[in-house]
């Protein structure tokens, strides 16, 4: 072999750049950081996903895809550690998890820090990009001398509104949990009551030390990458950079950026993705698309509250109600229902609206990015989950609003006071992931909100119009040129030039 052929190879094989990508094991934070992943690839960067068997079961028929497409893309799988009392497969944080296993696959997770490590440093990569709930990257990556990058779930308007509430205390300075104050030192204007923000910011609880750790580790990134766009949330985009002092990418819609074709789309998040594929590339891709092919244009409500989330009988009762009470057709994501009393209760229904044929169950994952792109589908019930708001969004869709945990009530604010695009349905306290206290919202709260957005008076038009407006933003940020297109060339060229320095010194 000619020496100076190989010489050739290993050095333009050296100019390529690697990026790891560790995302966290829950889907509304695994999807994103894998759709993050592909964009690189996309881009020619070479990709290693580090995640664990079930984890990449998600996942894995999309990278095997990018493969065929010709990117440099895939999945390094890591044994999920055995932990007393924790039944194998069980490996995420989802709508399913038992509550009793949680602190088990926390544990599991925490063993894997190790092996996660010993990859890093096998691999040897110019960059990692990491989700937020792995702090100990940041040190990972210092040992290695090459910039972490990371994920910060979420919207940077949330991120905005939960650094004032720490550093003014406005909540401090109430009478009762149901007095309303002013979040200061934001680009706009709002009101929150102290019973919608996070326990942590009114006592220290579990979360406390978990999350101050993890805003300190997001000060020591290199930056942070967000999924949104800046016609979305720009003047929080700005903020943001100004208060935490690093620098930020942000590069949505991710979703639609990298699930271009139907067998992406009808597989994104789900686990028998195989399965549904496979239905699309046959032209039967589930009975739910005939039944809103058979629907007319913006007619249908679609009702999902993300992959987290089981609401207790009493309240699927009301939802149910004020769906039927709405009059209008309807597609309502159920979730889990193998339990006695639930189950019965959700058979039932839906034989009632299978015979009105105003409604349509679906009773485990949906295939969310197909639906919301349906044109039948007019507006989005939602748990303001983040993904959800842009998928909608980039969909034009108009949202109803009910949060319920996490930064899901900051989130409402930005899409109901300060965009304008969203109905709130009254929802007055947050909780804790599945702990549902004892407020039910009553099927005449959900039937106003539906009535308001679905209606079709002049405050609906308005919101649809600014929707739009969002949503065709949202399709130029991510082609050449656009925000997140240049957001993601300059991310790029700028870990390109840190290696090359590494590499001259
Ligand atoms: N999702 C889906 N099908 C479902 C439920 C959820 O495809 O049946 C996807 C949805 O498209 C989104 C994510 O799962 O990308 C849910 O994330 P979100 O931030 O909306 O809510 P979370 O799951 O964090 O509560």
């Amino acid at each position: 072999m000619d020496p100076r052929l190989s010489l050739m190879e290993s050095s333009s094989d050296e100019m390529v750049l690697k990026g790891i990508f560790l995302p966290f094991i829950s889907p509304s934070h695994l999807v994103p950081v894998v759709d993050i992943a592909r964009i690189f690839a996309m881009e020619g960067v070479d990709v290693t996903i580090i995640t664990t068997p079930a984890n990449a079961a998600v996942f894995q028929s999309s990278i095997d895809r990018d493969c065929i497409r010709g990117r440099s893309i895939r999945t390094h799988v890591v044994k999920f550690p055995q932990v007393p009392g924790l039944p194998q497969g069980l490996e995420s944080f989802n709508a399913s998890t038992p509550a009793d296993m949680v602190t088990k696959i926390g544990h599991a997770l925490s063993i894997l820090e190790g092996p996660f490590r010993q990859l890093f440093r096998d691999i040897k990569p110019d960059f990692i990009v990491s989700d937020m709930f792995y702090p100990w990257s940041v040190d990972a990556a210092d040992e290695l001398g090459i910039p972490r990058l990371i994920y910060v779930g979420g919207t940077y308007f949330a991120h905005c509104a939960m650094d004032s509430l720490e550093r003014f205390e406005p909540h401090t300075k109430v009478g009762s949990d149901d007095e309303s104050f002013l979040i200061p030192g934001l680009p706009h204007e709002f009101e929150m009551t102290r019973s919608q923000i996070p326990d942590r910011f009114k006592a220290p609880d579990n979360l406390t030390y978990l999350m101050k750790t993890i805003k300190e580790s997001e000060k020591r990134s290199y930056g942070s990458v967000f999924k949104s766009f800046y016609a979305f949330e720009g003047a929080y985009e700005d903020h943001y950079r100004k208060i935490m002092g690093t620098k930020s990418w942000n590069l949505g819609p991710i979703s639609s950026w990298v699930n271009q074709d139907a067998s992406d789309k009808a597989s994104r998040g789900s686990r028998d993705n195989k399965a549904k594929e496979e239905q699309v590339e046959e032209g039967k891709d589930g009975s739910w698309l005939a039944w809103l092919d058979s629907k007319k244009e913006g007619s249908v409500l679609y009702v999902c509250f993300g992959s987290m989330n089981n609401f207790p009988t009493t309240q699927l009762g009301e939802i149910a109600h004020a769906l039927e009470d709405s009059g209008h057709d309807f597609i309502w994501v159920v979730g889990k229902t193998d339990e006695g009393e639930t189950k019965g209760f959700v058979e039932e229904f839906e034989k009632r609206v299978q015979a009105s044929n105003k409604g349509y169950l679906i009773c485990g994952w949906a295939p969310q990015l197909l639906i919301l792109e349906h044109p039948s589908i007019g507006a989005v019930v939602t748990h303001c989950g983040m993904n959800t708001v842009i998928e909608s969004v980039d969909a034009g869709l108009p949202l109803v609003t009910w949060p319920l945990f996490a930064e899901q009530f900051f989130n409402e604010r930005l899409l109901v006071d300060v965009l304008k695009i969203g109905v709130a349905i009254g929802a007055k306290k947050w909780n804790n992931w599945n702990d549902f206290g004892d407020e039910i919202v009553k099927r005449e709260d959900i039937g106003k909100a539906i009535a308001l957005l679905m209606g079709g008076g002049e405050e609906s038009e308005e919101m649809r119009k600014r929707v739009k407006a969002l949503s065709d933003a949202a399709k130029k940020a991510i082609q050449v040129g656009g925000s997140s297109h240049n957001s993601l060339k300059d991310l790029i060229e700028e870990l390109k030039s840190l290696k090359l320095q590494k590499l001259n010194a």
